[in-house]
């Protein structure tokens, strides 16, 4: 896989952030300086497997390299605004990106498992009618730092409360190998995916460049499956992205036929399902064992009904796939309203016969407005686009 190697781009205030920059890059920009290229594994240890940010503390690089790297460079994360936790042991953050914005990003842990969703976007142009972060119209794409930014503040936070205070009388066990790891090993966040905020294909070259500081041995070691990048369909995007990824794709349909997908995804009238498809049959091309997740949120008496389970057997038949069943998260002022239970289960009983892999998402973090689609940070919305309103088609069950 070859991911550009992205050329350092300084801030306003003229520092280069480093907490943004993938292996590549940074071997890159220490060759420049007239380094070695290990230099770039070294300072990616401390950053994103230690969470440091103070070059100060980086005792392995020596003083004057540290002096060079103070006068032209930064290591910058994101501000923590709140932090939040939920009954359920769901954490949200809300992070300030700059004076008048700010995102979220959420960890849910689970038995087996502790996922963080992250934003790529400071909101979203797409303007799915169900989703609340489309009503808060687009400001702008985040920065390579600003994304892998969620991943080192939540790391942090999570690695620090994990470890055993140290009037436990732990001070000299070591520590995880990373602060992803507790101490008694055991990572804390296994899995990222791109479904907080934005489009993330609509941020391409960021995106792609902080899924591979995700991955990367030297900074969070993730396998590529158990990074995720969820899209609701940018078809020329997805066909570059096999180009230079291999993460796991999530596909959010929604509905069955074009008709109903145009008014819930409207992005749909572009690259319709059809079309949709066919580039995730490609992306798949080359991956043997893997499958595109379908995400399809259960919105009462719109794309419920056991016929439409059917036509989404129908649609799916040939595409290696599992389904996300996500139940409808309500926010001020939706027209929508969440699938009933017995909804659910029966749309899911139609998929599983069926010989689908199906998973109803428990709603987690709903006390927190951590849920999907629930994610508002506060966005200064540059779009100056109108909520426009669109008919919904209701289909009787
Ligand atoms: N733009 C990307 C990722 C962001 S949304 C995408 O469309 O995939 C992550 C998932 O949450 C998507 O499947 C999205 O459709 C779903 N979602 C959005 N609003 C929701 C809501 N109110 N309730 C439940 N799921 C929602």
């Amino acid at each position: 896989m070859n991911a550009p190697v992205n050329i350092a781009v300084p801030s306003k205030a003229g520092r280069i952030n480093l907490l943004g920059m993938d292996r590549p890059s940074l071997e890159a920009f220490f060759v420049a300086l007239g380094e070695k290229p290990f230099r770039a594994t070294q300072l990616l240890q401390w950053i994103h497997q230690r969470g440091v940010s103070n070059l100060d503390e980086m005792t392995n690089i020596s003083k004057s390299l540290r002096t060079r790297l103070a006068e032209t460079t930064e290591i910058r994360c994101p501000e923590v605004v709140l932090e939040q936790a939920s009954d359920d042991g769901t954490r949200k953050w809300l992070l300030r990106v700059d004076s008048g914005n700010c995102i979220e990003a959420v960890f849910i842990p689970e038995q087996d498992r502790g996922t963080l969703c992250v934003s790529s976007q400071v909101g979203c142009a797409l303007d799915c009618s169900f989703c609340s972060t489309a009503q808060q119209g687009f400001n702008r794409n985040l920065s390579v730092a600003e994304i892998i930014g969620q991943v080192w503040v939540a790391n942090r936070a999570l690695g620090r409360d994990a470890r055993v205070p140290p009037e436990a009388g732990c001070r000299k066990r070591p520590l995880g190998k990373t602060p992803l790891e507790p101490m008694g090993g055991g990572r804390i966040i296994t899995n990222v995916v791109m479904m907080g905020m934005g489009e993330p294909l609509l941020n391409f070259d960021n995106v792609v460049q902080a899924m591979s500081l995700m991955t990367e041995d030297f900074a969070y070691g993730l396998s590529k499956r158990r990074v995720t990048l969820s899209t609701a369909g940018v078809v020329p995007a997805l066909d570059r992205l096999r180009e230079v990824s291999d993460v796991s794709l999530a596909v959010s349909l929604h509905a069955p036929n074009d008709a109903l997908r145009n008014e819930l995804v409207p992005i749909n009238k572009k690259y319709p399902i059809k079309e949709l498809l066919a580039s995730c049959l490609r992306y798949l091309e080359g991956k043997p064992h893997r499958r595109i997740t379908f995400e399809y949120v259960m919105l009462d008496g719109v794309n419920d009904s056991p016929q439409q389970a059917r036509e989404l057997v129908h649609l799916l038949a040939d595409i290696p796939s599992k389904i996300n069943l996500i139940p409808f998260n309500p926010f001020p002022n939706t027209r929508y309203a969440r699938s009933s239970d017995v909804a659910i289960d029966r749309f899911r009983d139609i998929l599983v016969k069926s010989g689908f892999t199906t998973i109803t998402r428990r709603t987690r973090g709903d006390d927190i407005d951590a849920a999907c689609g629930q994610l508002a940070g506060k966005v200064l919305d540059r779009s100056k686009r109108k909520l426009r309103q669109i008919p919904v088609t209701v289909v009787a069950q």
